[in-house]
């Protein structure tokens, strides 16, 4: 299978490309709780670049959930999670995956603001955040970062292991819902086929990625969506994670993803929302959207964001609070322009 490039973007690719040679020190970082596109992302990357003898180490604001970590049994000693800081505080170049914006690096903003070296960044958001300056390879009409890093690797005639191919597949099957959402344009399929023709099982990746699960995921999803609201007249569905739900079951925010889906599935929801507590006082809130609603915009006033049918946004206050003050807008968005 051939993907083709239009020139702006195979120049871009190159472009970008300079900044990832030999005998620097690079950190790979992605946003808080990373998900199948930005470890997908960072894994295939360091695949690549390895080949061409570019060093690069993985430094996440949050640990690897036990789904995604299949990826990284090839690479030993990449994963510098741990000492984060510590590796960024040696880096020469920071590469920034899957987000545009300092404030979703977590525990490692101040680290990635205060070094004063380049920070570069790959990304498909809609959102426009902050970063400090450096070399962009942006496109938020890209499928999934997972998109851009293959990409590069085609404009600059980079090859494609099996290994790297792998990590780019997961990246791309995760953030289009296995192929369903309506980022599956054509030539996310194109780049699919040629990720698997380098020879991967597409069964085996998604026994790895969705079939491995822990027993409390399942427990999970089912106390979370007895919790659901369905509210015919405007539109929207919502679920809540239970309070303590997670402890309860051993799970972890990854275990979450995808319970939004079912309140998403209903017919004539237009936006649905998932609660759930992330420290005290502070909840989170993950939005779909269905037809033209556009989330990221919705997510905007509360200091979120995302893309245009999936974003998030998180606030200070009770449960309660946070349920009233973004239902309550909502309710109002969807009465007026946003729906
Ligand atoms: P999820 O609901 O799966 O956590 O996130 C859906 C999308 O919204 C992802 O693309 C993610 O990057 C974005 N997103 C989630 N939470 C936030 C947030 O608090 N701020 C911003 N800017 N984006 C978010
Ligand atoms: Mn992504």
């Amino acid at each position: 299978m051939t993907v083709t490039l239009p020139a702006s973007r195979v120049a871009d690719a190159r472009a970008f490309a300079e900044c990832l040679v030999p005998g620097r020190r690079i950190c790979i970082t992605t946003h808080v709780n990373p998900d199948g596109d930005g470890l997908g992302s960072e894994v295939g990357l360091v695949h690549l670049l390895k080949a061409r003898g570019v060093d690069a180490v993985i430094t996440n604001p949050s640990p690897t959930p036990e789904r995604y970590r299949f990826l990284f049994a090839d690479l030993p000693g990449v994963d510098k999670t741990p000492e984060a800081v510590k590796e960024l505080r040696k880096a020469d170049l920071i590469l920034v995956l899957d987000i545009s914006d300092v404030g979703r690096l977590g525990m490692l903003s101040q680290t990635v603001l205060e070094r004063g070296v380049p920070v570069a960044c790959i990304d498909h958001h809609v959102s426009q955040g902050h970063l400090p300056d450096g070399p962009r390879y942006v496109d938020p009409e890209a499928s999934a970062t997972g998109e851009l890093i293959f990409q590069l690797a085609h404009a600059n005639g980079w090859p494609l292991t099996p290994l790297a191919a792998r990590a780019l597949y997961v990246a791309i099957l995760t953030d289009t819902g296995a192929f369903r959402f309506s980022n599956t344009r054509p030539s996310v399929l194109r780049t699919a086929a040629a990720l698997l023709e380098t020879g991967l099982d597409p069964e085996q990746i998604y026994l790895d990625v969705y079939a491995n699960a822990p027993e409390g995921r399942t427990r999970l999803v089912a106390e979370t969506l007895q919790t659901l609201v369905v509210e015919g007249e405007s539109g929207l569905a919502w679920v809540t994670v239970p309070p303590g739900a997670l402890e309860r079951y051993g799970a972890t925010a990854d275990d979450l993803d995808g319970i939004v889906e079912h309140p998403r599935s209903i017919a004539g929801v237009r936006m649905a929302l998932l609660f759930r507590e992330i420290a005290a006082g502070r909840i989170k809130v993950s939005l779909r959207s269905v037809g033209n609603v556009d989330v990221a915009a919705f997510a905007k006033p509360f200091g979120g964001g995302g893309h245009t049918k999936a974003s998030g946004l998180s606030v200070e206050a009770s449960m309660a609070e946070a349920q009233a003050q973004v239902l309550q807008a909502a309710r109002a968005y969807l009465a007026g322009a946003g729906g």
